[in-house]
């Protein structure tokens, strides 16, 4: 079952957030970014599982890395219905939307904040 998520809050270095069963949890935006769910990222990381025929084409495009300062910068987050977040990023990337599944697992690893 989903644990809901109550409250989110953008820190200069991350997020915070409050579960509906008292968890409060911090993920870094670093490791926000690398975890990136988009087909982009997931690609990017080595990720074909959700490959299509019609998308998966190589392109001729190069696309340059943005700095990693501007790839973590959390710029905007914002609640999608009321299962997940959206998030965007320095860089503009913002086609990552984090499941409160996803989240919650993320915030397994990462240091509780009391
Ligand atoms: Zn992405």
């Amino acid at each position: 079952m989903t644990i809901q998520l109550t409250e989110i809050k953008r820190l200069a270095h991350g997020i915070s957030l409050r579960w509906a069963d008292g968890l409060s949890s911090i993920i870094e935006s670093e490791k926000l970014r690398v975890e990136c769910p988009c087909a982009g990222c997931r690609e990017a990381r080595g990720d074909t599982s959700h490959a299509n025929p019609l998308t998966a084409k190589k392109s001729s495009l190069r696309v340059l890395k943005a700095s990693k300062v501007e790839e973590t910068q959390l710029k905007n987050i914002w609640a999608v219905g009321n299962y997940a977040v959206g998030v965007e990023w320095g860089d503009g990337h913002s086609a990552g939307i984090y499941t409160y599944d996803h989240l919650r697992e993320l915030s397994k690893t990462a240091t509780a904040s009391p």
